[in-house]
């Protein structure tokens, strides 16, 4: 039997005999160690890859709950508001399931490639003027009448669903980690993996749990700042929520884990992009490299860290949003012709240039 989320953790999930299993082969991403990073800052870090997930994002881990549960309630249509990763991946499943998939988008803000996605598998695609926060709230008042499951982290399935981000980590490390750090939008994933490390806490007196820290885009900071943010900015789209669904859970994630919420600029989370491309081999998208960010600024102030263990949640691929990499990236490709003697000479005297070399 291949072996899959649905039956691997299926005792720690709310999955009876009258669940279908649904999978496309989510979860079980690779827990990267991290090569240079660990050694200048004098700790274990490790990179959890959710880009592998079969959308590219960690949404397919509580996408294959809330669609199993969708239809074993027997619903043949799903809904979502979505700053992309969301509509991408309930697209796929709907697609592969037979459910009519409807995702409303803010107008103009979603990444290329999760569109791109969700036009591919065939999702019906309305677009608003608006924000997240606004087609949320449409969703919330319109699938009732419609009869639509709702697969935003609203739906409990999907909170459930995404715990097993945690319980992969302790069953990979033997142990908790001492830290996390996570991008925090919508504030579903923190709430999940908080839930992920108290159930299985409650199962092993041995473990404790991972401080979480949240992080934020500044100008799209609500839990950090204690306010609602009626108009989310930052580049990191994936976190451009204002008014996030699971603030309360958030907030008791992070009280009871000692954690904390920390904010970071978009020239931060750029940076750190960059630094994880090009230290580690890893490009996740810009929100993803809001935790390294978050982690960089940590340690500006604190010394804790030293010697811990520490997971970097990089929630999803870099290939989702090539527009924003695009604007930043180095166009200094050096030019020559097809020679030998040219070529040879392109590589002796030409510099590859920093990754933002042209914006910073
Ligand atoms: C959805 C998403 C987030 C934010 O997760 P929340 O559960 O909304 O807090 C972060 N990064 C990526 C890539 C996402 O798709």
């Amino acid at each position: 039997m291949t072996k899959t989320l649905f039956n691997h953790y299926k005792n720690l999930l709310p999955i009876t005999s009258k669940t279908p299993e649904v999978t496309l082969g989510e979860g079980f991403t690779p827990l990267v160690k991290s090569n240079n990073l660990s050694e200048k800052y004098d700790c274990e870090i490790f990179f959890k890859l959710e880009g592998c997930n079969p959308s590219a994002s960690f949404k397919d881990r509580g996408m294959f709950m809330a669609v199993s549960k969708a239809i074993e309630n027997k619903k043949n249509k799903i809904i979502c508001a979505s700053t992309g990763n969301t509509s991408a991946s309930a697209a796929a499943y709907g697609a592969r399931y037979n459910l009519e998939t409807i995702v409303i988008i803010p107008s103009g803000k979603i990444a290329l490639g999760k569109l791109l996605q969700a036009m591919a598998y065939g999702a019906k695609i309305i677009s608003i003027k608006g924000n997240f926060d606004q087609a949320l709230n449409a969703v919330r008042e319109i699938s009732d009448s419609l009869n639509l499951e709702i697969v935003n982290s609203i739906n409990p399935f999907r909170l459930e669903g995404q715990m097993t981000g945690a319980f992969e980590i302790v069953d990979e490390l033997g142990s908790n980690p001492d830290f996390q750090f996570m991008p925090v939008g919508n504030a579903g994933n923190i709430s999940s993996y908080y839930k992920g490390y108290k159930l299985y806490k409650s199962k092993n007196n041995k473990l404790e749990f991972p401080r979480l820290i949240g992080i934020q885009a500044e100008n799209s900071a609500p839990l950090v700042d204690k306010k609602i943010v009626t108009s989310p900015q930052t580049i990191a789209s994936a976190i451009r929520i204002g008014n996030p669904a699971s603030s309360s859970l958030a907030l008791e994630a992070i009280t009871q884990t000692k954690g904390e919420f920390l904010k970071v600029s978009d020239k931060q989370i750029l940076e750190a992009q960059s630094l994880l491309a090009k230290k580690e081999g890893i490009f996740c998208e810009p929100a993803s490299a809001a935790s390294l960010a978050g982690f960089l600024k940590y340690a500006e102030s604190n010394k804790d860290y030293k010697g811990k263990k520490i997971v970097f949640i990089l929630t999803g691929n870099g290939l989702k949003d090539p527009e924003v990499a695009q604007k930043y990236l180095s166009s200094d490709i050096v030019k020559t012709t097809s020679k030998v003697e040219d070529i040879s000479n392109a590589i002796i005297s030409g510099k590859s240039k920093s990754f933002f070399s042209k914006f910073f």
